[in-house]
């Protein structure tokens, strides 16, 4: 079983089509869309995971680029908007990899983005929503 987020481009021509119920319905594919900007007659795009068995996300990924479709790697960062962070402390608890830490003595939460391995721990544990996934095409 496969299981990847990737970004998908489409070109104005296409962006009406039925494309997320074409890889259920013919690939069984599961698209879970975590972002869209699409507008009717422009071009779009969309962050996905796409769930599936090895052979079958193969013959979608032909599918969707037999159209048009550009697909491309998802690189994916954390933010930290530090003018939101209540200092709770509640992040650093869980961060594995002490991204969000606590420095002391002074007892600021504060964040190191070259230590964060993107596991999301923090997004689910952060009352003041202070914790951001940022998702970028990779080339
Ligand atoms: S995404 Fe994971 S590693 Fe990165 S700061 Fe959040 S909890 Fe730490
Ligand atoms: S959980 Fe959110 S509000 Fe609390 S310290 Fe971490 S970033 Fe700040």
């Amino acid at each position: 079983m496969i299981k990847r987020k990737v970004v998908l481009r489409f070109p104005a021509t296409v962006v009406e089509l039925p494309f997320i119920y074409t890889l259920a319905r013919e690939f069984d594919v599961v698209a879970n869309i975590l972002k869209a900007n699409i507008n009717p007659r422009k071009e779009g795009s969309m962050v996905v995971e796409l769930s599936a068995e090895e052979e079958k996300y193969d013959a979608a990924i032909n599918y969707l680029q037999s159209r048009g479709v550009v697909i491309l790697p998802l690189e994916q960062q954390i933010i930290w908007v530090e003018d939101r962070c209540t200092q709770c402390g509640a992040c650093t608890v869980i961060c594995p990899t002490n991204a969000l830490w606590m420095k002391r003595p002074e007892m600021i939460v504060s964040f190191c983005s070259e230590k964060c391995v993107v596991c999301e721990q923090c997004l689910k544990a952060c009352p003041a929503r202070a914790v951001e996934a940022l998702y970028l095409a990779g080339e």
